[in-house]
């Protein structure tokens, strides 16, 4: 069966398709010809994710799962959330992100934070949700080459070093996305579907 995977980027869809049974092929926006803009006009990360997925099995009739991910601080209400991507503006890059939570930290005591992901799959005609966390703190500094995003300062609990610092493998083992992925892949191992 061929279930779209609601992503542009080819080296995320290879490390999935490599977890995922073998009667399933995993395809990419790009696979499909979906080049256009897909909506994310939700306020919550799962109604996002689910909008994406939604959106790509009305108009292109196919399965499809969608991931949403968000970092919500503690001492700030849950920003970032939803708005995790682009947290100093529209074109804001990871730096620009970074130092603008730093900045609005600068005063606060309590620097605790998670990172949350969902996905939605569509499939047989219903959404089916999975989410995974991360809880940490946000350091003071950032600190560490590795990962992407906000993990040079994201320190998740029970270790003394930023997702940043930790090897790749350790943070793909521990991450909010791992955990989500793995219930993902948990439930297409176990369904037997004809699609
Ligand atoms: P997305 O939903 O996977 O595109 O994630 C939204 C935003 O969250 C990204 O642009 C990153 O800034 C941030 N983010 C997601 N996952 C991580 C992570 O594992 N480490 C650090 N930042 C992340």
């Amino acid at each position: 069966m061929k279930l779209v995977f609601a992503t542009h980027n080819q080296n995320k869809l290879k490390e999935i398709q490599a977890l995922v049974p073998d009667h399933i092929q995993l395809i990419s926006l790009q696979d499909i010809g979906c080049t256009e803009a897909i909506p994310e006009t939700a306020d919550t990360l799962q109604g996002n994710a689910k909008l994406k997925a939604d959106y790509v099995t009305n108009n292109y009739n196919l399965p499809c799962f969608a991931d949403d991910t968000g970092l919500f601080v503690d001492a700030l209400n849950g920003e970032p959330g939803i708005y995790t991507a682009r947290y100093a503006g529209a074109e804001s890059g990871a730096d620009a992100n970074v130092k603008k939570l730093l900045e609005n930290l600068l005063d606060k005591k309590n620097r605790a934070a998670h990172f949350s992901t969902y996905i939605a799959l569509n499939i047989e005609g219903e959404t089916l949700l999975f989410e995974g966390s991360a809880e940490g703190v946000i350091t003071k500094k950032k600190k560490g080459e590795n990962g992407f995003g906000y993990d040079p300062i994201f320190k998740p609990a029970g270790h003394d070093r930023t997702f940043a610092e930790l090897p790749l493998a350790t943070k793909n083992k521990m991450s909010h996305r791992a955990k989500a992925f793995t219930k993902l892949i948990a439930f297409l191992n176990k369904t037997n579907t004809n699609i």
